[in-house]
């Protein structure tokens, strides 16, 4: 199965995607990731995106995907399921992801929303810590889940890190790209059945188990 996750900044989407990439065996695409590694590495990719990323604009369509044509034809010839996190954020992108998966065979079975008021997001995004550790999941929020020690993280022991974007004025950008660009997408996927709406407003094993029930019979539904 395929699926892509969408939701504002804030909403949850990166904890779930774990979530549902675990149950459903899908691997976890999130472009978001994909740029701050190449960021990180000084890559022509990298060197190209910072800056936009630190303004919480859009990186250019051709950039982008580039990177996730590739993803999707190797995930795709290992027979992987893949959860799309980030991607699309346009229509331009949506139509691009359509024409990849269809070069490699298959196509997007479920679309999920995140939805969420506004007002919830500010504290989220700005108390939101991250390991520093490569590979490690840590995630924490300085309001809601504290790491038990002061900057460190409680599964390894490594420094926390806040992204350069997850402050209030680069969220106002986000948002407003988000909600230009990426919400009228919902719409493509309604159109085709796809998509599914769920409230992120809850505990984070709440909204697991009601993005996995609404999956689930979503699926049941379209065999
Ligand atoms: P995210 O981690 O998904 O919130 O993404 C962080 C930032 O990376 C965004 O604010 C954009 O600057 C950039 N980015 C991530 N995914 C995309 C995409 N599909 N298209 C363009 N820019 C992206």
């Amino acid at each position: 199965m395929n699926g892509v996750l969408f939701g504002p900044p804030g909403s949850g989407k990166g904890t779930q995607a774990g979530a549902l990439c675990e149950h459903f065996a899908m691997t976890h695409v999130s472009t978001g990731d994909m740029l701050r590694e190449a960021v990180r590495n000084g890559t022509e990719l990298g060197k190209k995106a910072q800056s936009i990323m630190a303004e919480g604009k859009l990186v250019p369509d051709d950039l982008v995907g580039g990177v996730v044509r590739e993803k999707i034809l190797d995930l795709t010839a290992r027979d992987r399921g893949i959860l799309f996190d980030g991607y699309p954020r346009n229509l331009e992108q949506a139509l691009f992801l359509d024409s990849c998966l269809e070069e490699a065979g298959t196509r997007i079975h479920v679309a999920a929303v995140l939805e969420i008021a506004e007002e919830e997001l500010v504290k989220r995004i700005c108390g939101r810590r991250l390991c520093t550790r490569s590979g490690c999941t840590g995630a924490y929020n300085v309001y809601f889940m504290a790491p038990k020690t002061e900057g460190k993280c409680d599964l390894c022991g490594s420094d926390l890190m806040q992204r350069k974007d997850d402050n209030e004025a680069t969220l106002r950008e986000r948002l407003e790209v988000y909600n230009g660009q990426t919400r009228p997408l919902l719409e493509y996927y309604e159109e085709k059945d796809l998509l599914i709406r769920v409230a992120a407003n809850g505990s984070v094993s709440d909204i697991r188990q009601s993005l996995l029930a609404k999956i689930e019979e979503k699926q049941g539904g379209s065999r």
